[in-house]
């Protein structure tokens, strides 16, 4: 089942509820009849592309993170809450980046806010646009196959 997932592109902001509501109309009117999902929280959670994600890429020196170290990397940041930070020393060549800058394939992020279309077939044009004007922040949309 195909999963589409709005986020703001900034992990750690939180829209107030008057934007969150606005955002969720906007990508309510852009898919319509289709099952929606919102939810928010005060620390980022990741938000995965599920059965896409194949691979973790060092954006510094391009190598492969292995699955193990990349579990460890996110476990040591993870709390009950989400993340409360995302700042990392990577394993592979000692740079110093966040969990958010690592390359996904196929793309994930981290945020504090999220809205889902359920079996949501494609991003329409110019929803992101609309939705980062109506927010304040620029959005991106995560697909992900569940
Ligand atoms: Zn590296």
């Amino acid at each position: 089942m195909k999963v589409i997932r709005y986020i703001p592109s900034s992990p750690f902001l939180l829209p107030d509820e008057a934007a969150r509501k606005k955002a969720l109309e906007i990508i309510s009117e852009g898919h319509p009849n289709k099952e929606i999902e919102d939810g928010y929280s005060r620390l980022p959670q990741f938000v995965d592309s599920g059965d896409l994600l194949e691979r973790v890429t060092c954006p510094e020196c391009g190598k492969e993170l292995d699955s193990e170290d990349w579990s460890i990397l996110m476990d040591a940041l993870f709390t009950d809450y989400g993340f409360e930070s995302l700042d990392i020393d990577l394993p592979c060549c000692g740079a110093y980046s966040s969990l958010d800058k690592l390359i996904y394939d196929a793309p994930c992020g981290f945020s504090c806010f999220e809205v889902d279309v359920i079996e949501g077939e494609s991003v329409p044009d110019g929803l992101l646009d609309k939705l980062a004007e109506a927010v304040g922040c620029p959005f991106k949309a995560i697909i992900a196959e569940m």
